[in-house]
């Protein structure tokens, strides 16, 4: 189960709070060591876990907290609200043109990362929401992957774009603008090609993609069970192409949590969605207040 080590170590730490009645800086300044050492064991990058235990020390350690009736509760409650803000307070949604206008979005992210299936998932979603969408398939590196994108396209009842791997990407999504405009479609959803490691050629597709059409967002989709790696991969692909949002999937997995815990702060972008699971229903909104929950139990 995702998070699960983290959780079981900060309900100790939570019991011990909990547990005494009075607590002086020196039991709080003890929890959180307790709490710093959890988020790191949780692969949860250093900088952020510094500035979070900090934060949390700034608003724990003062009398307010010390002299009042239930401190370990109060302690437990801010650090239940500094998580929140750590994934970034607000839920994100997906930003979309009005109905009557196309909205492109470009999905990118490494091989593996569980692109194809969250496009599809995605489509889905939309398509109950009134959008007509049409996926378009522009990793032509790999004819798998074009096949994939086809198999789920038609488990959604979703219409693919697909010129095979004959022609550049960048002409693949012009083509298709044209197709979807002729055929009504209002939303392209735009697979990209990924590779097993970052590299320039990548990302200079994307950005290729973006010149050539208006995308209105690029997501990227990170795998959860990469930790730290999914953080780097995100702050890279944010620098290099800009990246308005990101997807983590997996998280149904036995994530440590590094990931969704640290993407946000590091990055400044938004998760927007969680996959969890391989079923094409299994893609969720994410909510910051849901997740932390989740991880404090
Ligand atoms: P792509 O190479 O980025 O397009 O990745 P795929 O969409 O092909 O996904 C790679 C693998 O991850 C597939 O076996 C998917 O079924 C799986 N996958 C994708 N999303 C999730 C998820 O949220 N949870 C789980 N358990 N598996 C997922």
């Amino acid at each position: 189960m995702a998070f699960e080590s983290l959780s079981d170590k900060l309900q100790n730490v939570f019991k011990k709070l909990k547990g005494k009645g009075r607590l002086t800086e020196a039991d709080v300044k003890a929890a959180l060591k307790e709490v710093k050492m959890a988020l790191l064991e949780a692969d949860v990058n250093f900088k952020v876990v510094k500035q979070f235990t900090k934060s949390v020390e700034e608003r724990a350690v003062g009398t307010d907290v010390m002299n009042s009736l239930t401190p370990g509760q109060m302690v437990i409650k801010i650090v239940n609200e500094e998580m929140i803000k750590l994934m970034g307070s607000e839920t994100t949604t997906l930003e979309l043109n009005p109905r009557n206008e196309l909205t492109i979005i470009m999905m990118a992210g490494l091989q593996g990362a569980g692109k194809t299936t969250t496009i599809a998932k995605l489509a889905g979603q939309l398509k109950v929401k009134n959008y007509s969408p049409l996926l378009v398939a522009c990793d032509v590196y790999r004819p798998a992957a074009i096949k994939q994108l086809q198999i789920n396209g038609e488990k959604q009842g979703v219409p693919v774009f697909s010129m095979g791997d004959g022609h550049s990407p960048v002409n693949i999504a012009k083509a298709a603008v044209e197709h979807a405009q002729k055929n009504g479609q209002n939303l392209i959803l735009i697979d990209t090609a990924g590779r097993l490691h970052i590299d320039e050629n990548m990302m200079d597709e994307l950005t290729a993609i973006k010149e050539a059409v208006p995308v209105k967002q690029t997501l990227l989709v990170v795998d959860a069970m990469t930790g730290q790696d999914a953080v780097n991969v995100a702050s890279t692909f944010n620098e290099k192409v800009g990246v308005d949002g990101i997807i983590i999937t997996k998280m149904d997995g036995d994530t440590r949590g590094g990931a969704a815990l640290s993407i946000r702060a590091v990055t400044g972008k938004p998760i927007l969605y969680v996959g969890m699971g391989e079923k094409l229903s299994d893609l969720e909104q994410f909510y910051p207040d849901r997740m932390a929950s989740r991880i404090l139990g």
